[in-house]
C-alpha cells in the first residue's frame, strides 16, 4: 500500500465514528467509565467483553479481537480487507446502509496465543537467540544499527538461520498454524533478526522480526499486539516512548531503561494507553520519527494520554530521522540521545 493509500484510509477511518457504526448494525453500547462497552458481536459473550476507545478503535477481551472500523468490518461481514474498505467507505458516503452483519466465531488463527502456543514459541525463541552468535551477518547488522551486546542479551535477540522443520520435527503443524514455518517447509522469519515481545506476566506474546537488507523490514506473527513493548519499562512515572522497537532497543543500548515502543506511527491503541495510565506514567517522551507520519502520529498521541492526564513532550529529532538513524549518525550516539531527550521538556505537545 503506498503512502497516499494508506493516508487516504486513515481520513476514511477518521470520518467513521465506530459508535456510530456499531448502532447502525444494532449493537448498543453503554458508557462504562470513559469507555464504551457491549456485547462482543463476534460470539456470544454474556459479560460483556467488547470496549470501544476515544480513538476510534475496539478490543474485545473475550475473544482478544481489537482494532479499527476496517478490521470490525471484516470481522463482523467475512469480507477481504480491500472489500471491508469498500463497504465502509460506501457507508461513510450514505450511499450504502449496512447490512446485518454476519455472526461469526472467528478462526482461532486470531486469537491471542494459548499457553500451549506460548511454549512452542518460547522454544522457537531459545533457538533463534542460539543461532544468533553463529550469524556474523546478523551481529554485523546489529553493531552497525549501534545495538549493544547487553540489549541483545537482556531481550533475548535471536537470528532466524533456517531449520525450525528439522530442529522441531514433531512440532511442524503447530509451527504451521503459528505461523512460525511455511507450508513449503521454510522458517517465516528467515535470515531476520528476532526480537520477542513478553506480556506482563513474563510470557511471549509476539515476535519481532527484523530484515537484515531494506526489503519488507517488518515481520510479526498474525495475532493482535496485546502489549507494549516492553511492559517492564512502565514502572516509572516518565516513559520514552518510541515508534518501532528497533529505536526503542536503541535507547535501551544507552541505558534509557524507561523506553517503550508501539507499533507504526499509528500504534498507541487505546488499550495501551490504558497500560500506561493503570501503570501510574505520570509524563510521556514521544520519540518518534521526524515525518508527517510521526508528526501526525505523536499529536494523536498526545491527545490520547491527556485525555488519560497524562502529559507529553516531544523529542525534536532531525529533519527525517528517527531515532536509531540519530544514534547511527552521531559521532557520540549517547551524548546525543541524552541532548534530544533532555530538551524535550522543552517541546511540551
Ligand atoms: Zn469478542
Amino acid at each position: 500500500m503506498s503512502y497516499h493509500e494508506r493516508e487516504e484510509l486513515d481520513r476514511l477511518k477518521d470520518r467513521v465514528s465506530l459508535s456510530d457504526y456499531l448502532a447502525n448494525v444494532g449493537i448498543e453500547l453503554k458508557p462504562a467509565g470513559h469507555l464504551l462497552r457491549a456485547h462482543c458481536p463476534l460470539h456470544e459473550d454474556a459479560t460483556p467483553s467488547f470496549y470501544v476507545w476515544d480513538d476510534n478503535s475496539f478490543y474485545c477481551y473475550g475473544c482478544q479481537t481489537g482494532g479499527d472500523v476496517f478490521t470490525l468490518t471484516q470481522k463482523l461481514y467475512d469480507l477481504s480487507f480491500s472489500d471491508a474498505v469498500d463497504r465502509v467507505r460506501e457507508y461513510a458516503g450514505g450511499s450504502n446502509p449496512l447490512p446485518a452483519p454476519v455472526r461469526t466465531v472467528l478462526p482461532t488463527a486470531r486469537k491471542a496465543l494459548r499457553e500451549t502456543d506460548q511454549s512452542l514459541l518460547e522454544r522457537v525463541v531459545n533457538s533463534y537467540q542460539s543461532k544468533l552468535q553463529g550469524s556474523d551477518a546478523a551481529l554485523a547488522y546489529l553493531h552497525k544499527r549501534k545495538i549493544s551486546d547487553s540489549v541483545v542479551e537482556r531481550f533475548s535477540l535471536g537470528y532466524a538461520s533456517g531449520y525450525l522443520a528439522q530442529s522441531m520435527p514433531a512440532e511442524i503443524d503447530h509451527l504451521l498454524k503459528l505461523g512460525l514455518m511455511r507450508k513449503q517447509g521454510s522458517d517465516t522469519y528467515y535470515g531476520r533478526v528476532t526480537v520477542p515481545v513478553y506480556d506482563v506476566s513474563g510470557k511471549v506474546s509476539q515476535l519481532y522480526g527484523r530484515s537484515l537488507g531494506d526489503a519488507n523490514k517488518h515481520r510479526y506473527l498474525p495475532f493482535p499486539h496485546t502489549t507494549l513493548f516492553h511492559p517492564d519499562a512502565l514502572n516509572e512515572s516518565r516513559i520514552i516512548l518510541c515508534e518501532s522497537i528497533l529505536d526503542a532497543l536503541t535507547l535501551h543500548s544507552y541505558s534509557f531503561d524507561n523506553t517503550l515502543s508501539v507499533y507504526g506511527a499509528r500504534g498507541l491503541k487505546g488499550r495501551f494507553v490504558e497500560q500506561i495510565a493503570e501503570a501510574g506514567v505520570r509524563k510521556v517522551m514521544l520519540a518518534y520519527d521526524a515525518d508527517k507520519a510521526g508528526d501526525e502520529g505523536a499529536s494523536k498521541a498526545a491527545g490520547l494520554l491527556r485525555k488519560r492526564g497524562i502529559l507529553s513532550y516531544r523529542l525534536q529529532l532531525p529533519e527525517g530521522m528517527d531515532v536509531n538513524s540519530v544514534a547511527m549518525e552521531s559521532e557520540d550516539p549517547g551524548n546525543e540521545l541524552n541532548r534530544l531527550v533532555r530538551d524535550s521538556r522543552h517541546n511540551r505537545i
